[in-house]
C-alpha cells in the first residue's frame, strides 16, 4: 500500500480509523492533523480514507490537493520511485521532507525495481 509519494497508506491513522469505523479515533486524528498542519479544516467527518490508490473513499487532501498523484499518474508511474527526478524534485521534497518512512519506502521501491529490471 505504498502511495504515489512513498507514504505507506496501510500505516496511516486516517485509514485505520476508516477501516475500524472508529469515530473516537477520527476525532483524535482530526485534532492531531489540525495541529500539525495549522488548520481547522480537517474535521472528524473528513477522516475517511482507504488509501490513495484503487477504489474506495479518499481523504480530501490526498485526493484533490496532492500535487504528487497527478504528476506520477501523468507519467504512467506507480510512484515517484520510478522517476529520474526523484532525488532533486522540489514537489516531492515539499511533501515528504519530514517523513523518513516515505523516503525510505521510495528508496526501497527504487532498488527493487532496479533488481527486477537487471
Ligand atoms: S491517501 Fe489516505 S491512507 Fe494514504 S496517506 Fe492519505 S489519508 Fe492516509
Ligand atoms: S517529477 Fe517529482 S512528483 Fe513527479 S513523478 Fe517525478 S519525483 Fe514524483
Amino acid at each position: 500500500m505504498i502511495g504515489y509519494c512513498g507514504i505507506n497508506c496501510e500505516k496511516c491513522e486516517a485509514r485505520i480509523a476508516t477501516i475500524k469505523d472508529d469515530d473516537k479515533m477520527r476525532e483524535e486524528v482530526s485534532r492531531k492533523w489540525c495541529e500539525l498542519f495549522h488548520t481547522d479544516m480537517i474535521t472528524p467527518d473528513r477522516i475517511n480514507c482507504t488509501g490513495c490508490k484503487g477504489d474506495g473513499v479518499k481523504y480530501f487532501f490526498c485526493n484533490q490537493m496532492c500535487v504528487i498523484k497527478p504528476c506520477v499518474t501523468s507519467k504512467g508511474y506507480e510512484s515517484c520511485a520510478e522517476c529520474t527526478e526523484m532525488d532533486s524534485c522540489a514537489k516531492l521534497a515539499a511533501e515528504i521532507s519530514n517523513n523518513e518512512d516515505a523516503k525510505n519506502n521510495l528508496i526501497i521501491t527504487k532498488h527493487k525495481n532496479e533488481i527486477e529490471s537487471s
